[in-house]
């Protein structure tokens, strides 16, 4: 059992509020990952939850039990940095070995361990080679089985995969997911890159200078966004987000600078009525709910095309709205060139209401 609670966690330094009463509980065996911004809190979220760093106020509490006054060493937790930090003399058999140096092992214990543990990562066949002599992804991999040799109760990890390079972090993401759920450890996970979030975690919590946004399921902060700023984060693709006003009379909502104005479905209604002002409302809508037709196709919207991003599988425009540019994912056989007029369908079933004054979801 390893359960991890965050209580009220505060730090401050000098005037920057690192982290402001935060509460978080990881789950027994799951993969947490915290995602935010550079800055955000995250690394010092962890810090605290090894007890590297005192928090101010509040507590860590691993399996109930309250970590506050307990030192780094016996809290049985394990590090992965994006720094791998491999003893650049030893063997990578030795460098797995080395946390190992003080326990009470017979030698073929200890080889077990380092083997299993090397098997899973699959780097049994490079045991003898130097840090010098493996490339980046190995080198993670060796930083990874020096962690996990002596089956902490949790695994801490900073931003591992930044140093790798773009294939190779999307193969070690799904290498890690699945040493993850071999191991049957608990993960807590940090990086800037929602990526990684969403495609590792169980759960993913979204943090913004120091505050808690939203924590859930990958699908449901995606789907649901608690406020503009998760809504904004995560998605390879920005949500839209267009200034609004909400008319009574007509059930519209009416652009700021009143270049369009859309009849809202009923669901939406009793939304945009619960804001602070009805005045300022702000229409989320992604990419992909967005439906792009040659002129005078079915519209709500009309623009022009300002650029296209051709990806292979699909287009990612750019079109020029009002003053505004608005991105819409097209398949990739959809065609247009710069300039060309637009019109803009959007599935009303997926857009989002946000409270322009709080920043809050209203859907
Ligand atoms: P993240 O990991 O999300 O990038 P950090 O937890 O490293 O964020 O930092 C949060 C905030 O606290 C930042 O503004 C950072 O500059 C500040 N900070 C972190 N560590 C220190 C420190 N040791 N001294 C002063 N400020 C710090």
């Amino acid at each position: 059992m390893s359960s991890i609670t965050i209580q009220n966690l505060t730090k401050h330094y000098g005037r920057t509020v690192a982290l402001s009463d935060m509460t978080l509980s990881i789950e027994d065996r799951e993969f947490l990952v915290m995602v935010g911004p550079t800055g955000a809190g995250k690394t010092t979220t962890l810090r605290c939850i090894a007890g590297l760093t005192k928090p101010d106020k509040g507590a860590v509490l691993y399996d109930g039990e309250d970590m506050t006054d307990i030192s780094p060493a016996v809290r049985d937790v394990a590090f992965v940095f994006q720094n791998y930090a491999l003893y650049p003399r030893k063997t990578v058999f030795e460098n797995i070995a080395f946390p190992l140096r003080a326990r009470k092992y017979t030698a073929s214990q200890r080889e077990q361990a380092i083997m299993d543990v090397a098997r899973m990562l699959r780097i049994d066949h490079l045991m003898d080679r130097r840090p010098a002599q493996l490339s980046g992804g190995e080198q993670q991999r060796v930083a990874l089985g020096r962690a996990m040799v002596r089956r902490p109760r949790a695994f801490l990890m900073d931003e591992p995969l930044t140093n790798l390079d773009f294939q190779l972090r999307a193969e070690m993401r799904m290498e890690l997911k699945r040493i993850q759920q071999e191991l049957n450890r608990t993960f807590f996970y940090v990086t800037n890159d929602q990526v990684e979030a969403m495609a590792m975690g169980d759960r993913v919590a979204v943090l913004n200078q120091g505050v808690l946004q939203q924590v859930g399921p990958p699908q449901e902060v995606y789907e649901k966004p608690a406020n503009l700023f998760v809504a904004g984060f995560i998605g390879s693709v920005r949500m839209n987000f267009l200034e609004c006003a909400y008319n009574t009379d007509h059930g519209t909502l009416v652009s700021t600078n009143n270049h369009w104005s859309l009849k809202v479905p009923e669901h939406l209604r009793a939304a945009a009525q619960s804001a602070h002002d009805i005045g300022q409302l702000t229409l989320g809508i992604r990419p992909e709910d967005l439906r792009l037709s040659p002129q005078n196709g079915p519209g709500d919207l009309e623009g022009a095309v300002y650029v296209v991003e051709p990806l292979g599988d699909r287009n990612v425009y750019d079109i020029q709205v009002g003053s505004k540019l608005v991105k819409a994912k097209t398949p990739a056989t959809f065609l247009l060139d710069a300039g060309a007029p637009v019109s803009l369908l959007l599935n009303m079933d997926r857009t989002h209401l946000f409270d322009a004054v709080t920043g809050m979801a209203l859907t």
